[in-house]
């Protein structure tokens, strides 16, 4: 069903018995052309591509809990293109322009809102480097703005720009077209696009096992539902892409850790674009909902538990109340955490793995939301042609080999 302002009130009319469930849930099939594991946005919207871009179809995307479940449906929701080195730029902008058509091409709204994001500079240092970042930007084509401090106290008026401010703040760095989009939207949209092409959505279904024949080559993956053949795996399992690489006879790169967020209760439109600080770790967004979205920097230590660490919270509470002194009324709703997969670049990987016929998407690490769907453009691609798309090249497992990396630490830190 395409859904439109006609069958919304044909939907009232019968009242709202009418909707067909977004997706199926079919049964596994004993054979597909394709697996991906992992039903977060970057599995997702690879299935997606797979079959809009290359009318590959026969495919299963396996997903062991729900959909979004994972870091999808946990973050922060920001999106942005603001890296610093050219080959990030590129795909980073390439996702963001993606995400600029995506609610009209998936028909869900996605509530992509570019509300502009701003980068805190709290130092002169931040200003020369900020600066610099700005103007390499500029060379690549991607809007980025310097702002003076009064530029600031009139955008961000909740901001704490008195002569007392513990941080104080000296100007900041602003993409204009960055912003928010709405995480679950994402996740649901892709998934509905990919099924209405016919790809088979499977939840609770967990891969347990990679089956590889006499050469090494992948022929099927095992699962908690039984076995499934196929001749090309895609993973996309974030945080645990270190875990199904294991089972599948290789390493990554990739050390997981929780990061954290939380939200505050409701209140009225109060901060209308994210800024963030990176000098502290904290950021911060209001929702459609009013509540206040904080974000952290990572726990200190490896680990799988999603909960996130005390210190960390305390600290990110501590700096955005310092940042914006009227927010210490509030009280926090939530908080959680999810796994995610850093790398020591701090830039993903997307390509093949040692096993032939198994790919790999991973290593977004903090920031991995903005680049769902540049990450199943180019996953999509390598899987359908077994050739990297050129906007992947730079972001080859191989790096590790030939010291290739990408270092974009100051990018993707803490400024999601
Ligand atoms: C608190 C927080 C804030 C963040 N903020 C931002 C932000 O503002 N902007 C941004 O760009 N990024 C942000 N990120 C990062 C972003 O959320 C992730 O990089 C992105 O969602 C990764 O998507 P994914 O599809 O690769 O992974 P996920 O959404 O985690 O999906 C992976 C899926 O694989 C499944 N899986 C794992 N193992 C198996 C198995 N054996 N079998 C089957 N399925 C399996 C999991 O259940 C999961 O659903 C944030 C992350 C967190 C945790």
């Amino acid at each position: 069903m395409r859904y439109s302002a006609l069958a919304l009130l044909r939907g009232a009319l019968s009242g709202h018995r009418n909707w067909p469930p977004a997706w199926r849930s079919p049964e596994p099939k004993p054979q597909y052309d394709v697996v991906i594991v992992g039903g977060g946005g970057h599995g997702l919207a690879s299935a997606y591509y797979l079959a809009k871009n290359h009318g590959i179809t026969n495919v299963a995307v396996l997903e062991r809990g729900w959909l979004g479940g994972g870091n999808t449906g946990r973050n922060t929701t920001v999106v942005r293109s603001n890296y610093l080195y050219p080959e990030s730029a590129r795909l980073y902008d390439f996702s963001l322009r993606l995400y600029e058509g995506l609610a009209r091409e998936l028909n869900f709204n996605v509530m992509l809102s570019q509300r502009g994001h701003l980068m805190l500079a709290h130092s002169r240092h931040d200003l020369e480097s900020m600066s610099r970042w700005a103007n390499t930007m500029a060379m690549h084509g991607i809007d980025a703005q310097l702002l003076t401090r009064e530029q600031v106290g009139a955008m961000v008026p909740a901001l704490d720009l008195s002569a007392g401010a513990r941080y104080p703040v000296l100007g900041a760095f602003m993409q204009p077209r960055a912003g928010t989009a709405r995480h679950d939207a994402v996740a649901w949209g892709y998934a509905r696009g990919a099924d209405h092409l016919g790809v088979d959505i499977i939840q609770n279904c967990a891969v347990t096992g990679f089956v590889t024949d006499a050469n090494g080559h992948v022929t099927g993956v095992d699962t908690s539902r039984g076995r499934i053949r196929t001749a090309r795996v895609g993973i996309a399992a974030a945080g645990h892409s270190s875990v199904l690489a294991k089972l599948a006879g290789f390493r990554l790169p990739v050390t997981s850790y929780a990061l954290q967020a939380m939200v505050t209760e409701p209140l009225k439109p109060r901060l209308d674009t994210v800024v963030i600080s990176p000098g502290t770790g904290a950021y911060v967004s209001q929702s459609d909902k009013g509540e206040m979205v904080i974000g952290a920097s990572l726990d200190l230590f490896p680990s799988y538990a999603q909960r996130g660490s005390f210190g960390v919270l305390q600290g990110v509470v501590a700096a955005t109340l310092a940042m914006f002194p009227s927010f210490s009324r509030l009280r926090l709703m939530r908080q959680w955490a999810g796994i995610v997969d850093v790398v020591h670049d701090s830039s993903p990987i997307i390509g093949p793995t040692p096993v032939p016929g198994l790919y790999i998407n991973c290593g977004w690490g903090t920031g991995g939301f903005k680049a769902i769907p540049v990450g199943g453009w180019t996953l999509a691609h390598v899987l359908a042609t077994g050739r990297n798309h050129e906007l992947a090249e730079a972001f080859q497992l191989e790096r590790f080999v030939t010291g290739r990396l990408i270092d974009e630490a100051a990018a993707s830190g803490i400024a999601h």
